[in-house]
């Protein structure tokens, strides 16, 4: 007898997933059997997630900066009866400055967008998943949050604003059966570390134990098992993959 998909019937919320790790983390969920419903800021890159995820799946528009674009997907994923009872909050942006040199809005925006937006998807959430008293909450941190960066301190503070964050939701909703963890990436392999220089990548590279940098599907592994029945017990942790680049 063929056991059914480990994530059947579970809805899936992936923000930014229209590229990176988030479109790795959409297609393992999809393999892994749950509905995805995919987020990206433009409605072209909705689109091509639609077509990637075919028939399990939708890509939408979404702002995570924005608590009215929130408001908006969620009333339609309410009619839609599609409600996430797993939300991964991996949508997020850097914008590097020295911090003499950083303006209020640089600081403000890398905030509202990584920080500020995993608090408003998780809130609008919570209602669905303690209804039926089960629902994953799977935030994206960084290495950058434990080793620290010079020319990142709004994104370093946003990432270790996070894992507070996790630990913190993690004891509020345990009791509705809700678990809320992190995964910590190091260095992988998208458009946002495509900006390194080859010295700078290098540099980065003699530090990684493993001599490579991550691919997304390293990172797209490892949500999956925090979303399935594997993970049952693990709550408010913080998990770091990275090649061993940090090992705390
Ligand atoms: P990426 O390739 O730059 O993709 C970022 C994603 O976030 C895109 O899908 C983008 O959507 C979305 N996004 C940006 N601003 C948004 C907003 N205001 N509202 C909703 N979505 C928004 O990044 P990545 O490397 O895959 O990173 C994914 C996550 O992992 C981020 O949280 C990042 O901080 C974290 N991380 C990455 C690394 C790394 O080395 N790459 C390391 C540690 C942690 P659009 O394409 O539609 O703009």
């Amino acid at each position: 007898m063929t056991q059914p998909a480990p994530l059947a019937g579970q809805y899936a919320l992936v923000t930014g997933a229209s590229r990176g790790i988030g479109q790795a983390i959409a297609l393992h969920l999809k393999s892994l059997g749950a509905f995805v419903v995919g987020t990206a800021t433009q409605s072209a890159h909705a689109s091509q997630i639609t077509e990637l995820l075919g028939d399990q799946g939708v890509g939408v528009v979404l702002d995570v900066g924005q608590p009215d674009s929130i408001a908006q997907l969620f009333e339609v994923l309410k009619e839609r009866q599609q409600l996430p009872t797993i939300l991964v909050n991996n949508a997020g942006i850097v914008c590097d400055q020295l911090i003499l040199r950083m303006k209020e809005s640089e600081w403000d925006q890398v905030i509202n967008v990584n920080l500020s937006g995993a608090y408003r998807l998780s809130k609008a959430c919570l209602k669905q998943m303690a209804s039926l008293r089960w629902g994953r909450i799977i935030n994206i941190s960084s290495v950058v949050a434990g080793l620290g960066n010079s020319g990142q301190v709004n994104y370093a503070a946003s990432k270790a604003g996070i894992e507070g964050f996790t630990r913190a939701l993690a004891r509020e909703v345990g009791g509705r059966g809700i678990t809320v963890n992190t995964v910590s990436p190091g260095y992988i392999d998208t458009d946002m570390t495509h900006v390194l220089t080859e010295e700078q990548r290098q540099q980065v590279l003699a530090q990684i134990p493993l001599k490579r940098l991550g691919e997304p599907k390293d990172i797209a592994g490892i949500v999956g098992f925090l979303a399935t029945e594997a993970a049952d017990y693990m709550t408010g942790a913080t998990l770091h993959v990275n090649g061993g680049i940090y090992m705390g």
